[in-house]
């Protein structure tokens, strides 16, 4: 994308001036962050404006706001129009905590091992890449943090073995 590509465009969704009020904020508690998370794992407008607007990636990237991404719903939508138009290797590349989720398995018939594979074959992910979205993943989490050392300790273990 150019910097001649027009800005201030608002997106279809009344939300997300509230959503711009929030980034400015120094520190979102942890409600503020499930706030914005869930609205942007709900909101395809608002995601496809935060993908235009390079200064919010990277608040987002700053503030370390997790973005679930389920690659296969989002062709099944239509919010892209074909697998090499998303944004996800970008989203990475710009430092977001980028997490691969399945959004709804059965409607979309995936899987997120099907989600993984897509990353690696459509997006050049490398193995090392994949192992960081894992780890996005449960540090994104609401799990206790014990828990959450246990399984990113797993996951290192595993990368070892
Ligand atoms: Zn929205």
């Amino acid at each position: 994308m150019s910097d001649r590509t027009p800005h201030n465009v608002p997106p279809a969704c009344p939300e997300f001036e509230r959503l711009l009020l929030l980034f400015a904020w120094d520190d979102l508690d942890v409600a503020q962050r499930a706030d914005v998370e869930d609205h942007l794992r709900r909101c395809e407008a608002c995601s496809a404006a935060l993908a235009k607007e390079r200064r919010l990636l990277e608040v987002l990237a700053h503030k370390q706001i997790s973005v679930e991404i389920c690659i296969s719903s989002n062709l099944r939508t239509g919010a892209i129009t074909e697998l090499s138009k998303h944004p996800v290797r970008r989203f990475f590349e710009e430092g977001l905590m980028v997490t691969l989720n399945t959004d709804d398995p059965a409607m979309f018939q995936t899987t997120l091992n099907k989600e993984y594979e897509i990353a690696q074959q459509e997006f050049g992910f490398s193995e090392e890449h994949l192992r960081e979205l894992a780890r996005n993943s449960f540090e994104a989490s609401f799990l206790p943090v014990d828990k959450k050392v246990r399984f990113l300790q797993q996951i290192d273990t595993f990368a070892k073995s």
